[in-house]
């Protein structure tokens, strides 16, 4: 059960003047108003990136709660009215605030994104130390001052630009425990009152490239397989037995072969795969971003957007096999590989899982079965697009970037998306944020650029403004 501590002295103030109410409504010049609030912002940002919130095991908890108090702070700081913390065993505490809706015709928006951070790694490939906010061209680095923390502070933004008064109901969720994983995870649909809302902005992501405005409409669904093979006691000297003992290696190895066609497409039945219709990166960018040699193919056929994301993948992420330095020339006894399937967003996981699991068994390389055993999934998410907070979403991308905005989706997973869905089932989820597909996340160097930052502010002022005319006149007319 999830422990609160409401603040009776910060109740919700009512808001029952209309012309108070549609003066917000109309409020103009949003872009400048943000322009004149991004250095408290990237001030903010860089208080709240220089606390190490690695919500990991092995990683004091004191700075994860320092974070979250800083946020707490700040919330309270620009009147949210009512601030409490959700706390559930195993996991950081959740910030949840409340605005309550300026008008009983206004909307009510949820606020996603995370204040823990990824461990920063290796930290002499690092530039600059992980956690010292450091000035680099048009913005900042440090360990998650992109992901997720330039999200964080975006929802701040879009909240101080409106005076801590948005023309919609609001309700944040600031998760303290998302990149490790969290039982926060299954939470939402126990509580959905608490989590009911007509539209989510789940921040914690951004755009295909820097200035390109972005809207994640899928995730790709994910699944894991064990596979393997014994095929003698112990091992035996290849010279006397090589040619005639069955070899587990070699038998694991013609399994997973099967696994692709020649083209590197995946050769499993069952597993959807459709047509992207959104955008996606160009061969160029693909490259650079997956480090891919100039001199090397891509693996698969057909559009980028259907490999990456309408399509399955199958990677094999692990493999347990005699090491090369120190081998023994013997016949090799036992193999196992670990299996990472993705899957189209709307296949269901364990009919995905199944069809991989059947596939494997039914191999009998050199007449030898293998041993298969299902492991973790999750599923994937679509987002429906054709509702009024996406028209509302992508005339604010539009009017924040310029252009017009992206449909892509990403093979990383959300979990907690599908967890929100679920307790508010007719709720429209944007997924759009500050990040972009350079600021290397999870991974050294990460970094965030002030465009993204302020233009991600922009989106959502504009965003909030145009969904709440647009319900009031739906819900008026
Ligand atoms: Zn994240």
């Amino acid at each position: 059960m999830a422990a609160t501590d409401r603040d009776p002295d910060n109740e919700p103030n009512d808001l029952n003047d209309l012309d108070e109410v549609s003066d917000l409504v109309d409020d103009s010049d949003l872009p400048g108003r943000v322009d004149r609030l991004m250095d408290g912002l990237v001030a903010d940002l860089e208080r709240l990136a220089a606390i190490p919130s690695i919500a990991f095991p092995g990683f004091p908890a004191g700075p994860v709660q320092e974070a979250h108090d800083l946020l707490v702070g700040l919330l309270h700081d620009v009147g949210v009215p009512h601030v409490e913390r959700i706390d559930l065993p195993d996991t950081a505490p959740v910030v949840f605030a409340e605005i309550p809706p300026p008008t009983p015709v206004a909307p009510t928006v949820l606020l996603y994104s995370h204040y823990d951070v990824q461990p920063p790694g290796d930290e002499s490939l690092w530039r600059s130390p992980p956690f010292e906010p450091t000035p680099i061209e048009g913005g900042l680095r440090a360990r998650g001052i992109a992901d997720d923390k330039s999200n964080v502070i975006a929802h701040l933004g879009m909240l101080r630009a409106f005076g801590g008064r948005p023309p919609v109901g609001v309700k944040i969720v600031f998760e303290g425990q998302e990149e490790y994983g969290s039982p926060f995870d299954g939470y939402p649909p126990t509580d959905p009152d608490r989590f009911a809302c007509d539209a989510m902005v789940i921040a914690d992501l951004g755009n295909l490239r820097p200035g390109t405005p972005t809207l994640t409409t899928g995730l790709r669904g994910a699944a894991e397989v064990m596979v393997e093979v014994r095929t003698l006691q112990e091992p035996r000297h290849s010279g006397e037995f090589g040619g005639a003992a069955p070899d587990a290696l070699l038998t694991l190895l013609k399994a997973l072969a099967t696994l692709h066609d020649v083209h590197g497409d995946v050769a499993v039945e069952g597993l959807r795969r459709e047509e992207w219709t959104g955008t996606s990166y160009t061969e160029d960018e693909f490259r650079d971003l997956a480090s891919v040699a100039e001199d090397l193919p891509l693996l698969g056929s057909g559009t980028l957007g259907e490999r990456l994301w309408s399509g399955p993948a199958i990677t094999v992420i692990g493999l347990d096999a005699p090491g090369v330095d120190g081998a023994a020339s013997a016949v090799v006894p036992y193999a196992r590989a670990k299996l990472n399937l993705r899957f189209h967003p709307k296949q269901d996981p364990h009919e995905a899982q199944d069809h991989l699991v059947r596939h494997l068994r039914a191999l009998r390389p050199f007449g030898i079965p293998l041993t298969v055993t299902p492991g973790d999934t999750g599923p994937g998410y679509e987002a429906a697009t054709g509702g009024p907070a996406y028209r509302a979403a992508r005339a604010a991308l539009k009017e924040a970037w310029g252009s017009d905005a992206s449909y892509v989706a990403t093979g990383g997973s959300i979990p907690l998306v599908n967890g929100l869905a679920q307790a508010a089932p007719d709720a429209e989820v944007l997924l759009f944020g500050a990040q972009d597909s350079l600021c290397n996340l999870h991974a050294p160097n990460e970094r965030v650029l002030f465009s993204e930052l302020r233009a991600t502010v922009v989106a959502m002022c504009a965003f909030v403004r145009r969904y709440a005319d647009d319900f009031r006149k739906g819900v008026t007319s």
